[in-house]
């Protein structure tokens, strides 16, 4: 079982690992990508704003009314500007190459092509020191009017040298890298202690069944042993009348009964853990149907000499699994009568406390001492194991009971009595 686990919190740490590094990537994809998106956005927008603005791009290109016949225009590209302006003739060749200084053999490189005009891309070519330089670059066909004006002059190429944009792109995505590396060891510690997490209750219900399972079978050992033992008895005294060994048939039988007890009750809080226990609600007259269940109990404590008694009865009808709370009353019925003595008394009454129902079941007997009030409705949980021996209870009455008034949205209460015994409060939603 244990390795079963271990492989199941190994499948969670890799499922949740899983999780959280794709979550990681995809988070720092999208980080990077915006990042370039918004680096770049300027730029293309600079480049776009300046091929759409005719009167802006005649003010850069500084001619001032050139004449038809001018053959080679003074254009030249305002300095304190990062826009580069190449002017090309109608076959690609530039036209301001006196413009463009040392870098003209570098610019003759840039790829150009009147097919995809007006839109931005991006160019790389190598410098003359074999570094390379990036460029977006945008070509724009110059207006008739305009070509008219500036002949030889067709296409506009406006470009942006990007090198330390994209320098700085590059030290962002090593930044972004290494953010990843430190985030991957935050998803490998979180996704360990969220596998460590989601196991712990499967942990906890594996043993508490196999505790159940342990105790269930321990109990169950015992009334075989004694009806086992009695049988033996019997076959070695094939010739004794039955009335002679009566006894021991009882004290077997007796045993039997427990045992038929016992295994009702275990399959009872088998079908509850499996959420197999069906609640078959009807309306009931509350005091009419306490009177029925309590009447045998009544009858029961006067022979017993304890005094049975009644506190106010609500008259009230309730919505309820009948059958449920029978089994809940006659459990706490039961324990009253079995944790009290002659001359002790128990009552049962019906209040209302804050919108809700209470019905207690209050004793004289000997209590619960605190040590085990907090354990008392844990399964197979008995106060005095030699005491409970002689009461003949598993220890399984209460869990039930519990687990019973649970499952209809109610509470299973315990309160110490004054000055001795018990109180139980079965406290319900009033519908
Ligand atoms: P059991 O079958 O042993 O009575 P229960 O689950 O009904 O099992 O009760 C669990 C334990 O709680 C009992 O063994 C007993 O010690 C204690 N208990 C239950 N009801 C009472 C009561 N009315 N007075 C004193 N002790 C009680």
């Amino acid at each position: 079982m244990e390795k079963q686990l271990k492989k199941q919190q190994w499948k969670f740490f890799i499922q949740n690992f899983i999780a959280f590094a794709s979550l990681f990537i995809c988070l720092g994809l999208i980080i990077f990508q915006l990042l370039q998106i918004s680096m770049y956005q300027d730029v293309d927008n600079q480049l776009l704003e300046m091929s759409e603005n005719d009167q802006r791009l005649e003010e850069f290109l500084r001619l001032p009314n050139p004449t038809k016949d001018q053959k080679n225009p003074q254009i030249k590209p305002p300095s304190d500007f990062q826009i580069q302006f190449i002017l090309r003739a109608s076959d690609g060749t530039i036209v301001n190459e006196g413009d463009l200084g040392n870098r003209i053999k570098e610019y003759q490189n840039l790829t150009w092509s009147a097919d995809n005009l007006d839109e931005v891309k991006t160019t790389t070519i190598t410098a003359e020191d074999g570094g390379k330089l990036i460029f977006r670059t945008l070509t724009k066909e110059l207006s008739a009017e305009f070509q008219d004006k500036y002949e030889p002059v067709s296409y506009l190429q406006l470009i942006v040298n990007t090198n330390q944009l994209e320098d700085t792109i590059q030290r962002m995505k090593w930044l972004l890298i290494i953010c990843m590396f430190f985030f991957f060891a935050v998803a490998v510690a979180l996704s360990f202690w969220l596998s460590q997490k989601s196991i712990q209750p499967i942990h906890k219900s594996l043993q508490q069944q196999q505790l159940f399972v342990s105790d269930a079978s321990h109990e169950l050992r015992s009334p075989l042993t004694i009806i086992q033992s009695k049988l033996e008895l019997l076959l070695t005294k094939p010739y004794e009348q039955i009335i002679d060994e009566s006894e021991n048939i009882a004290v077997a039988l007796n045993e039997t009964q427990r045992l038929t007890q016992l295994t009702s009750d275990l399959l009872t809080l088998t079908q509850s853990d499996a959420g197999g226990v069906q609640l078959v609600n009807e309306t009931l007259d509350l005091p009419q149907f306490l009177l029925k269940v309590v009447e045998p109990y009544q009858e029961l404590a006067v022979l017993q000499e304890k005094v049975f008694e009644f506190g106010e009865l609500l008259p009230m009808t309730l919505t309820i699994d009948e059958k449920k709370l029978h089994q809940v009353l006659v459990t706490l019925l039961d324990n009253a009568l079995k944790y009290t003595q002659t001359g002790d008394k128990i009552a049962l009454s019906v209040e209302k406390y804050k919108e809700k129902l209470r019905i207690k079941l209050a004793d004289t007997g000997c209590g619960i001492s605190r040590e085990s009030q907090p354990y008392i409705f844990n399964r197979f949980y008995r106060e005095d194991q030699s005491r409970n021996r002689k009461t003949g209870g598993y220890g399984l009455g209460l869990a039930i009971a519990k687990e019973l008034v649970e499952m209809q949205q109610g509470q299973l209460l315990f309160q110490e009595n004054n000055p001795k015994g018990s109180i139980f409060i079965i406290e319900l939603n009033q519908t």
